[in-house]
């Protein structure tokens, strides 16, 4: 009889995760497994902020598929996804057509600009390693200019970061760092540098600790980092963004570079099958099956589902990806076995946000954490998510051990 087979789209939390757990929970001879991803590489999308930044480099944030995965039981396809058919049940790569009678979409995040005029045009946004390689390369250029240009452009180096949530404040924390370091590198005064952060809410961190909030927003501007509040960005030209500042009252900010970290939104490949999303994402049945397909899994940021406590989405984070990524996997197995499929229940240890590589704040298991201390136990974190990908040697090879 011929065995099962999965298919699993991408390899980021969502996809690897659900691989290095069916590779360990099935036999060799039960199922054919094959991962589907864009590169051959695996990168930290909770790193990208500092690969963006400039203070880690693309290459330390990723790390080849093959060093986590059982070649005996996967085969790693280095493929582009083209399009999912759910109902013929296969899947159009630029690598070929791949069939399969279980899948789990895990294909991750795009940045969301709500159809705000210019943004896909003129700004940047930190989606994955190669548009984080291109911000760090896109602002030295800016400062290379600078210092060579005959009629200097001051306002070429100013960065501009629209929004305020986990992704923007990580980026300035590590932008607080690195432009001093820059600003000796190019030979450019530091206070011709201004880094802007605009964010449409009245408060940094929209519904995040407040005492938490401005612990953090105080560290950023003793490190000269600006704040713009209630102050949603309305349109992004070549030369900068327009922002709304009044009911009539706009401001023009120049900038040569702005970086777009308002918002994700699920894989836009989803939006071309006939599964049921809003904005890419797929309100999930309770064990991670999409809705009138059920061979069909979905995990990570292409997967929604309801806090039945505060009646709001779960976000989008790597922490659940990998937990659902678990789950999916559970529950394929159970499928193969003729057995019955479990609810996906989420365990949340906590949020920690970076504030560059010395500094972070945090809620972990109820309680607030500052400083040193939350800055520990973010690169804990980062390192916990490495040994349960790939083990001690993982850990051993990409962890972060530069604790102050
Ligand atoms: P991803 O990890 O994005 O993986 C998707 C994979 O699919 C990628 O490998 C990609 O190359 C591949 N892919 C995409 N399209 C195709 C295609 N067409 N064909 C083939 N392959 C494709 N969450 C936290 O919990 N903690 C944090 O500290 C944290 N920090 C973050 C910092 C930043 C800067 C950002 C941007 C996000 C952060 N998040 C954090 C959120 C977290 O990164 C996401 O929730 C998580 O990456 C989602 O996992 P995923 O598997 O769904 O997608
Ligand atoms: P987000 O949706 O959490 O924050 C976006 C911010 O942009 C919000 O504050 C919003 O008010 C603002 N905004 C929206 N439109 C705007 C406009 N027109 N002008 C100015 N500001 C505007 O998005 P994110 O920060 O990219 O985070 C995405 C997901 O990744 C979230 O689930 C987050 O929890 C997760 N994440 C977690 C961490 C962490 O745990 N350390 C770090 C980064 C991201």
């Amino acid at each position: 009889m011929k065995r099962p087979s999965i298919l699993v789209l991408g390899a980021g939390y969502g996809g690897l995760t659900t691989v290095v757990n069916l590779q360990k929970i099935m036999g060799t001879d039960e199922v054919d497994i094959t991962l589907i991803n864009k590169n051959e590489y695996h990168y930290e999308s909770t790193w990208l902020h500092e690969a963006a930044a400039g203070t880690m480099t693309p290459e330390q944030v990723r790390y080849d598929v093959k060093e986590v995965i059982d070649p005996v039981k996967v085969r790693f396809v280095q493929a582009t996804v083209e399009a999912i058919d759910v109902e013929g049940k296969k899947v159009l790569t630029d690598n070929g057509e791949f069939t399969y009678d279980y899948i789990v979409i895990a294909l991750g995040f795009e940045g969301e600009t709500f159809g705000i005029e210019g943004l896909d045009k003129y700004a940047l946004s930190i989606a994955n390693v190669k548009a984080a390689r291109y911000i760090r390369e896109h602002i030295e250029f800016q400062f290379a200019t600078w210092s060579t240009e005959a009629v200097k452009d001051d306002s070429r180096l100013n960065i501009i970061v629209g929004g305020a949530g986990f992704t923007g404040i990580e980026f300035l924390g590590e932008l607080a760092n690195r432009v001093p370091e820059l600003c000796k590198e190019f030979d450019v005064p530091r206070e011709k540098v201004r880094v802007i952060c605009v964010e449409a809410a009245p408060m940094v961190l929209p519904g995040f600790d407040p005492e938490l909030v401005s612990y953090a927003v105080g560290h950023l501007e003793s490190k000269g980092i600006e704040f713009s509040i209630g102050t949603p960005v309305v349109e992004a030209t070549p030369e900068g963004v327009n922002i709304k500042k009044g009911d009539d009252e706009f401001e023009f900010i120049k900038a040569g570079t702005v970086v777009w970290a308002a918002g994700v939104r699920g894989n836009r490949l989803i939006e071309s099958t006939p599964i049921e999303n809003m904005r890419a994402r797929v309100k999930v049945e309770k064990d991670l099956r999409a809705p009138a397909f059920p061979d069909v899994f979905i995990v990570g940021d292409c997967a929604l589902m309801i806090n039945e406590e505060t009646n709001r989405p779960y976000p989008p984070t790597a922490q659940i990806a990998m937990q659902q990524a678990e789950t999916a996997a559970g529950n394929i197995k159970a499928l193969i076995q003729g057995q019955t499929t479990q609810e996906f229940v989420p365990d949340l240890k906590g949020t920690v946000c970076s504030l560059g590589d010395d500094d972070a704040i945090g809620v972990v298991f109820g309680k607030k954490v500052t400083g040193k201390r939350a800055s520990f136990m973010k690169k804990m974190i980062d390192n916990r998510a490495l040994l349960m990908m790939g083990g001690p040697k993982l850990v051993l090879k990409k962890g972060k051990f530069n604790v102050l």
